[in-house]
């Protein structure tokens, strides 16, 4: 192994790639930004109890793909397998539900961790933007979520997605359904490991991507008709609501996640050109999580959309995205005192808000052109001591390859102007 190798199921984001990352977080964070969600940051690590308790101790999260450890001073703790147990658990601790302003409306970007096998779209490393809105439960803020990830997707440019949506009932209705459910997976051919899984969170059996398995599951029963009267309504309202507001989605009534917290509302947006990690995104009411890991009752609502996978999603569709340019000014001095003049330049530009940059190490002029060429700048400027001496500096359009000699005193606000 080399010393130089990122550890198994990572990656590191490296320009210019990289900006395509920031770009797309920034596309996902600016219509939550517009809708009241305010920044939230949390630890990347967390009490392992608050995952255990929170995301589920039967998920595949918590007992296989969790960074779990002890620490020196015997604190059990794990890498944040995902986002909403923590903002939670920060907005509880930080009292924000007392406030009197509810619901509380979060929004988070960061890394998060799962020891997965890790493939094309399934890292062991990752990163989301993710929102939250703590303390209400309201249809129409279940739509909000949902047209605001939709929106962020559609500012990106992307088209080949789609919402999935379904509703899991609460805690009348889902324990029915539960029952009926295990009662018809026990009569099925599993294995002992399905079966198993049928004991103890059979709605995951539904998720089970096996062929075999699938085919056996067409006349399962599904939870869409064990709804009760209260869920019915709120789902059917939530449907309204994003219809009304243009956003297509699909019903899918085997639509479980594998998050354990989720009640009534769940979604997921899925990307057709990803092939088996196609979801990008994906979120749900989870009315009983508070309560979950020790706190009041809080209904809440929230979504997680992957930023690496939509990054494979833009590449499927060929979206190019119009990043800003890194360097619009190159400067290129010949000898000191050309130097000390470009610097001077350089830093004038850059304040007002130019993106500019110098050769710097001493290198001839060949070599700094190169490095202009690179650097992707419009405009470079060459100056030396002859052109100092007659009060000009050379600027060199790097489109057109045209060359004027302008005033030192000139150029800033020429460079300004032209760039406008
Ligand atoms: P989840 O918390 O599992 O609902 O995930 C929400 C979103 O995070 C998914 O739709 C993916 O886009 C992304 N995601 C989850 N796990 C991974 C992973 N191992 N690698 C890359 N992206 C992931």
């Amino acid at each position: 192994m080399s010393t130089f190798q990122a550890p198994k199921g990572t990656y590191d984001l490296i320009p210019p790639e990289s900006a395509k990352y920031l770009a797309v977080r920034e596309a996902i964070a600016a219509p939550l930004r517009n809708s009241g969600y305010g920044y939230i940051e949390t630890p990347g690590f967390e009490n392992v109890e608050l995952f255990a308790r929170g995301v589920g101790e039967s998920t595949d999260i918590v007992t296989k793909e969790m960074y779990a450890f002890e620490t020196k001073g015997g604190d059990q703790l794990a890498l944040r397998p995902e986002g909403t147990a923590s903002v939670l658990r920060a907005a509880l601790e930080a009292n924000l539900h007392k406030l009197g302003n509810l619901p509380v409306k979060l929004w988070y970007s960061g890394s998060y961790y799962r020891y997965e096998r890790p493939q094309k779209g399934r890292y062991r490393h990752f990163s989301q933007v993710g929102a939250e809105a703590i303390g209400a439960e309201d249809p129409a803020l279940d739509a909000e979520l949902i047209i605001l990830a939709d929106q962020a997707y559609r500012s990106l440019g992307l088209r080949n997605f789609r919402i999935l949506l379904n509703s899991l009932g609460d805690k009348e209705c889902r324990p029915v359904y539960r029952e009926a459910l295990q009662t018809f997976l026990r009569g099925l051919d599993l294995d002992e490991e399905t079966l198993r899984r049928a004991d103890i969170n059979p709605l995951r059996v539904l998720d089970d991507k096996r062929p075999d398995v699938q085919k056996q599951l067409t006349d399962a029963p599904l939870l869409r008709d064990y709804l009760c009267d209260a869920c019915k309504a709120y789902h059917e309202e939530v449907r309204e609501l994003i219809t009304a507001a243009g956003v297509a989605f699909e019903d899918d009534p085997k639509l479980v996640r594998g998050l354990d917290y989720y009640t009534r509302t769940t979604f997921e947006f899925v990307h057709d050109g990803l092939g088996s990690q196609s979801a990008v995104g994906g979120g749900g009411r989870y009315d009983g999580l508070s309560e979950m890991i020790g706190g009041p009752a809080l209904p809440s609502v929230g979504w997680a959309l992957g930023v690496d996978r939509t990054v494979l999603a833009l590449e499927a569709e060929g979206v190019e995205l119009q990043l800003p340019a890194l360097t619009s000014v190159f400067a290129v001095p010949l000898g000191e005192e050309a130097r000390r003049v470009l610097f001077a330049k350089v830093t004038e530009l850059r304040k007002l808000g130019i993106a500019a940059d110098f050769s710097y190490g001493a290198k001839g002029l060949k070599g700094a052109m190169k490095n202009a060429n690179r650097s992707g700048a419009r405009y470079t400027i060459v100056a030396g001591e002859r052109d100092l001496a007659e009060g000009v500096v050379q600027l060199k359009d790097m489109e057109s390859g045209d060359q004027t000699a302008v005033g030192v005193n000139e150029i800033v606000a020429e460079l300004e102007s032209k760039l406008g």
